[in-house]
């Protein structure tokens, strides 16, 4: 047993981040600045996008991207019944209707048949989410979205480093919007990234994450003298500080050698796990870079004597923190009665929903530790398989 918990989704940060951070705090600007265009200029570059705005979390993102998109009451917008409760709430907070689709349940990505059939007159624009830096089926959802004149806005919270067909996450739509939340693959503590090749989009964006007040208006205590602003809408605070910048600037030149470190331990855990009463992870698709966000295996109910829940409890007794991506939308009372929504509609999420669990996969994590996670869920499986059941 360790000394230490495994703390699931721990970020690598050094010295790097750390000296930049000091740097930007005896600067004495440690607000939007400098460190902010700087990272927002490296992110639109990596990204291959014309535009890059940085922001306080992906959640402002995919809200300013609606509200820019000009979505609001009436109107429909289609996302992922598997997914993170923010991307559901950022619809809900611009005032759109959502409207849920089930997943499939090998990829845990959004069905893009099922997507169409959800399309009416109403519906304005897709939120795909490419799960745990799984691409999502883009040809077939580019092309309806095209058919339909929607706005694709891609949420690419697990997706950083993600890439199909030879086209970067997050160029997809309209919009590509980015998390730095402390266990995404990049971090700057809290914080979030809009892409977008759509100069009005843009535009339109860095004016509602600063209170709606005019552009540049950020500028007006420069050295370039006092300069008036003009309120245009009612805006937001979503902006991102230079000290969130400063470790951002650094997380993105390792995002490379963090991602190969991830690949190691995922496909680690693919050899030391066979074998086991457990559905691993299907393999990167063809033709596709997977951003290996999450490791994500299905307990095999039928022929173990536990619960998913069971599982979490006993890997947290050996110091392993494990986590759950996700009990479904529809599972969370508030979204079944506010949407009138019910598990029948969503049998694949439903499905994942009981059995999904993740282990921890950060860069973080030394050969031993990884070694102790494959050992220990084994020892835990194989204790717990039904007899009848034995798997070989
Ligand atoms: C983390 C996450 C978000 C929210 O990101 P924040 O930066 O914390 O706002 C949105 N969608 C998905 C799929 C996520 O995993």
């Amino acid at each position: 047993m360790p000394s230490d918990f495994i703390v699931f989704g721990q970020p690598q940060l050094s010295d790097e981040e750390i000296s930049e951070v000091v740097l930007t705090l005896k600067s004495n600007w440690i607000g939007t600045g400098p460190r902010v265009k700087k990272f927002e200029q490296l992110f639109a570059e990596y990204k291959t996008t014309k535009y890059a705005i940085a922001l306080n979390s992906c959640t402002a993102g995919l809200h300013l991207s609606l509200l820019a998109a000009g979505i609001g009451p009436g109107d429909e917008v289609i996302t992922t019944d598997m997914t993170f409760c923010a991307t559901l709430n950022a619809v809900i907070h611009s005032g759109a209707t959502p409207v849920l689709v089930d997943c499939f349940a090998d990829t845990f990505n959004i069905n893009p048949q099922e997507l169409e059939t959800k399309i009416t007159s109403k519906t304005k624009a897709v939120i795909v989410v490419h799960f745990a830096g799984r691409m999502c089926d883009m040809d077939s959802i580019q092309s309806l979205c095209k058919k339909h004149g929607l706005i694709l806005i891609e949420d690419c919270a697990h997706a950083i480093e993600s890439e199909y067909h030879g086209k970067m996450s997050g160029t997809f739509g309209v919009f590509g919007a980015f998390s730095f939340y402390v266990t995404k693959n990049m971090t700057t503590g809290e914080g979030g990234m809009i892409t977008t090749d759509n100069q009005e989009m843009a535009d339109k964006i860095k004016i509602l994450a600063l209170h709606g007040m005019s552009k540049d208006a950020w500028n007006r205590f420069s050295d370039e003298g006092y300069k008036h602003y003009q309120v245009v809408a009612p805006g937001f605070k979503y902006n991102m500080m230079d000290i969130q910048a400063a470790m951002g600037i650094h997380q993105l030149k390792k995002l490379e050698r963090h991602w190969i470190r991830r690949r190691e331990i995922w496909e680690f855990y693919n050899r030391q796990l066979q074998d086991l009463p457990l559905t691993l992870p299907l393999d990167a698709e063809k033709k596709t870079k997977h951003a290996y966000h999450l490791y994500t295996p299905l307990l095999q109910l039928e022929h173990v004597r536990l619960t998913r829940d069971q599982l979490l409890q006993a890997l947290c007794e050996k110091k392993i923190g494990a986590g759950v991506h996700y009990m479904a939308l529809h599972r969370h009372l508030y979204y079944q009665k506010a949407l009138g929504i019910s598990a029948q509609q969503f049998p694949h999420a439903e499905f994942i929903s009981d059995r999904t669990f993740s282990i921890p996969l950060s860069p973080y994590l030394s050969d031993d530790q990884i070694d102790y996670v494959a050992a220990s869920l084994k020892k835990i499986l194989l204790r717990s398989l039904r007899p009848s059941k034995a798997v070989c």
